[in-house]
C-alpha cells in the first residue's frame, strides 16, 4: 500500500464507473486529483489547426467545474494544471512523495505514448490503469478478438457480442484526502454551455436519462439516426463519451432497462450496435498505434489524394459547389457538431470530389467537434479514405443523390446554405499556383 497516490483523470472526468479511480483509492492512505490541459493543444499543429477548438474547451472546462464538484462532496479537490502533461505529473509525483499513480487507459498513440513517458521517468512508482472508456478489458478482446482486429468490424462484433462486458464498478462514497497540496493550479473559468452540450457527468447521465427514459426518443432511433438534423434524432451522447462524462458501460446497462414495442427494442439494438463500432475504433486505434495518423493508413496503400489548399479552403469554409456539404461544414463550424450522414458526406466529399489529403480533413474535425475522440475520428476518416478498416476499400457518397434521400425537401440545406446552386469544382489556380 502506498502512502500517497495521485490519480490523472484524462478521458474518463467522473467517478461512477471509474474502475482505475476506485483501484487507486483503495490503495493509498492519501490521494491526489489532477487533470492537465495540455497547452499544445490550443496552437497551430502540422496541419495548421489547433487540436482542442474552442467549443469542445468550453465542454470540457464545464466537465472539469462539474468532476470538481463531485470530489469536493468527497473532501477531494481537483487540482488543474497548464502545461506538458508528461512535465506536470512527473514533477508533482517527485515534490509530493508519490508511490502510487492511477490513470483511465486511453487508447490514443499520444496518450499512450505520455503514460509510458511519466512511467519512465518514475521506475519505483507503482502505476494502476484500468479500462475506463470501453466495454472490454484488453485481455478479453486479446483472447476473443485478436485476430480480428486487424480486419473489419463484422468479425469483431460477432467475436465480442458474445462476451460478457467487464463489471461496472463503484462509484466511491468517500475518498482518501490529501495532507500535501501543490499551490500552482487552478480551474479555468466555468464558460457558456455550447448549444444544448452542458458539460460534465451529471448533465451526460440527465441526458441520458431523457433520451431514453422521458423523452424515450431512442424508440426511434433506427428510423431516424440518418436525418441531417433533430436533436432527438440520435442519442447526441458521443461529447459525454468522448470525456468519459459517461461510460458506455453506463449506457448499455440503461438500454437493458428500456421496454416497449418491438420498434423500440429494434433501436436498442441498432444503437448498441453503434456503440460496437465506437469499441471497435477504440481497440483498432490501440492496434494501430501511430498508423492511425499515416496518409498510407495500417494498409501502407497510398490515396490518389494530395494537399491543394485551395480546395482545403474553400471545403473548410464551406465554399463549395456542393450545397449540401456546406451546410454541413456550417453547422459543424457553428454548432461544434454534425450528423453522422453529415460527417460521411463532408468526408467523402474532401477524399473523393477535391482529392485533398484525408489528415487535413481529420485534423480539421478534430478541432471543431465537441465529441473529438481520437480513435473513433481518425478511424472513421481512414476508414472513409480507403486506408483503414473498410473491407470495400472506402467510400464514395453520391453527395446529390444523399441530399435527395436524407433532405428531400431541402429543409436542412435552406437553413445552413440557402439558395446555392450545384456545380463542379474547378481551380482558380493550377498545382504551382499560376492561374488556370
Ligand atoms: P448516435 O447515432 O446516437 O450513436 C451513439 C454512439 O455510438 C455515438 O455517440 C458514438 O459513440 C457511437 N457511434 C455512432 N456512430 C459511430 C461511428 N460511425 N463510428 C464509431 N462510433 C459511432 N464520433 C465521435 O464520437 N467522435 C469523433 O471524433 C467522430 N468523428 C467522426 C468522423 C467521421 C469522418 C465520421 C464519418 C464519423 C465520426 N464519428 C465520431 C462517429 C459519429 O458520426 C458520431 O459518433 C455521431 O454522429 C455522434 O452523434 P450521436 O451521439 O447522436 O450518435
Amino acid at each position: 500500500m502506498a502512502h500517497r497516490g495521485l490519480f490523472w483523470f484524462r478521458n474518463d472526468l467522473r467517478l461512477a464507473d471509474n474502475p482505475a479511480l476506485v483501484a487507486t483509492a483503495e490503495q493509498v492512505d492519501e490521494l491526489v486529483c489532477v487533470y492537465v490541459v495540455d497547452e499544445r493543444d490550443f496552437e497551430r499543429n502540422r496541419y495548421g489547426f489547433a487540436s482542442l477548438g474552442e467549443k469542445r474547451w468550453a465542454f470540457i472546462a464545464a466537465s472539469l467545474h462539474a468532476l470538481s464538484a463531485q470530489l469536493q462532496a468527497r473532501g477531494q479537490r481537483l487540482l488543474v494544471f497548464l502545461g506538458d502533461p508528461v512535465d506536470v505529473v512527473t514533477r508533482l509525483c517527485h515534490e509530493g512523495n508519490i508511490g502510487a499513480l492511477g490513470a483511465s487507459d486511453w487508447h490514443g498513440y499520444r496518450e499512450c505514448q505520455q503514460l509510458a513517458a511519466v512511467q519512465a521517468s518514475l521506475p519505483d512508482m507503482r502505476v494502476m490503469t484500468a479500462p475506463g472508456s470501453t466495454l472490454f478489458d484488453a485481455e478479453t478482446v486479446d483472447r476473443v478478438a485478436g485476430d480480428v482486429l486487424k480486419g473489419p468490424f463484422t468479425p469483431f462484433f460477432r467475436a465480442m457480442s458474445e462476451q460478457a462486458f467487464r463489471p461496472l464498478a463503484v462509484t466511491p462514497s468517500e475518498l482518501p484526502q490529501s495532507r500535501w497540496l501543490p499551490l500552482d493550479d487552478g480551474l479555468p473559468r466555468n464558460p457558456q454551455s455550447v448549444g444544448r452540450w452542458r458539460g460534465g457527468a451529471d448533465a451526460g447521465q440527465e441526458h441520458l436519462h431523457s433520451y431514453i427514459h422521458v423523452n424515450q426518443a431512442v424508440h426511434h432511433y433506427a428510423r431516424t439516426r440518418n436525418d441531417f438534423s433533430g436533436w432527438d434524432h440520435s442519442s447526441k451522447l458521443s461529447a459525454w463519451l468522448a470525456q468519459g462524462c459517461l461510460s458506455p458501460l453506463q449506457i448499455m446497462r440503461d438500454l437493458d432497462h428500456v421496454e416497449g414495442a418491438s420498434a423500440a427494442q429494434e433501436s436498442v439494438e441498432k444503437l448498441r450496435y453503434e456503440l460496437f463500432w465506437r469499441e471497435f475504433f477504440q481497440w483498432h486505434a490501440l492496434r494501430s498505434g501511430p498508423r492511425l495518423f499515416h496518409f498510407q493508413g495500417i494498409n501502407r496503400r497510398a490515396p490518389l489524394t494530395s494537399y491543394y489548399p485551395q480546395r482545403l479552403k474553400a471545403w473548410c469554409e464551406g465554399d463549395t459547389p456542393y450545397p449540401i456539404v456546406n451546410a454541413c461544414i456550417r453547422e459543424l463550424r457553428t454548432t461544434g457538431y454534425l450528423s453522422n450522414r453529415g460527417r460521411q458526406l463532408v468526408a467523402s466529399c474532401l477524399i473523393n470530389e477535391l482529392a485533398v489529403d484525408w489528415r487535413y480533413g481529420a485534423a480539421f474535425f478534430e478541432q471543431e467537434l465537441i465529441d473529438y475522440d481520437v480513435a473513433v475520428n481518425w478511424g472513421n476518416w481512414q476508414y472513409i479514405a480507403g486506408v483503414g478498416t473498410d473491407p470495400r476499400g472506402g467510400r464514395h457518397f453520391k453527395l446529390r443523390e444523399q441530399a435527395q434521400r436524407y433532405d428531400p425537401d431541402g429543409e436542412y440545406v435552406q437553413r445552413w446554405a440557402p439558395n446555392e446552386n450545384w456545380g463542379e469544382w474547378t481551380d482558380a489556380v493550377d498545382m504551382v499556383d499560376w492561374p488556370t
